[in-house]
């Protein structure tokens, strides 16, 4: 895969080079998505197997509102929930929870992630509704969603990794606006 990969350390440093810069990250269960959608964000692809037990962080030069960022984007993979959320809840500037609308549990899940985020006082968080292309499994209604948002405060969308790459690229970009530090 071509695309930069740097490590969390050298994060700080490289932060204080750049002009502006946000970091993201995606929580949720395992097949929720994380990777499929990172992917697609940062190489236009839909990579269908992808490593579940990888967790990184790239990086990737964007023009949001025709300003340059850096945006860094943390993939996670939780083997059981949200467990040592130290390494994220302070390094990020925005949150993207993901869940798939064809699956419940990963629905449940995702709840998880939003009451952690909350407990800390994190925002702000994204919450996105992946495998929209899997429309006719669907088991989690938009409307459910939509709840579930409003519950935590969360800016809510729809999405899919293996669907036109310009609607993820919108919603990492709305991310990077809400984020995003000067
Ligand atoms: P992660 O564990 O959250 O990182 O999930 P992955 O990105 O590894 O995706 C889990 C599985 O769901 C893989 O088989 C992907 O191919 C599939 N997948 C991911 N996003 C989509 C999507 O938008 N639509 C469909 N149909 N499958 C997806
Ligand atoms: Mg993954």
């Amino acid at each position: 895969l071509m695309f930069g990969k740097v490590k969390p350390c050298n994060c700080a440093a490289a932060a204080d080079r750049s002009p502006a810069q946000c970091n993201l990250v995606l929580l949720g269960v395992t097949g929720s998505g994380k990777s499929a959608l990172t992917v697609k964000f940062l190489t236009k692809r839909f990579i269908s197997e992808y490593d579940p037990h990888l967790e990184d962080i790239y990086s990737s030069e964007e023009t949001v509102d025709q300003q340059p960022v850096t945006v860094r984007v943390m993939d996670t993979c939780d083997q059981e929930g949200p467990v040592n959320s130290e390494r994220y809840l302070s390094w990020a500037s925005a949150f993207l929870v993901v869940y798939s609308i064809n699956n419940m549990e990963s629905f449940k899940g995702c709840q998880l992630y939003l009451h952690t985020l909350a407990l800390h006082n994190k925002t702000p968080i994204m919450l996105l509704g992946n495998k929209l292309d899997m429309d006719r499994y669907r088991q989690v209604s938009r409307c459910d969603g939509e709840l579930l948002a409003s519950r935590f405060g969360c800016v809510f969308f729809e999405v899919s990794a293996c669907q036109d790459f310009l609607s993820v690229q919108r919603v990492f970009h709305e991310a990077v606006r809400r984020g995003r530090s000067l």
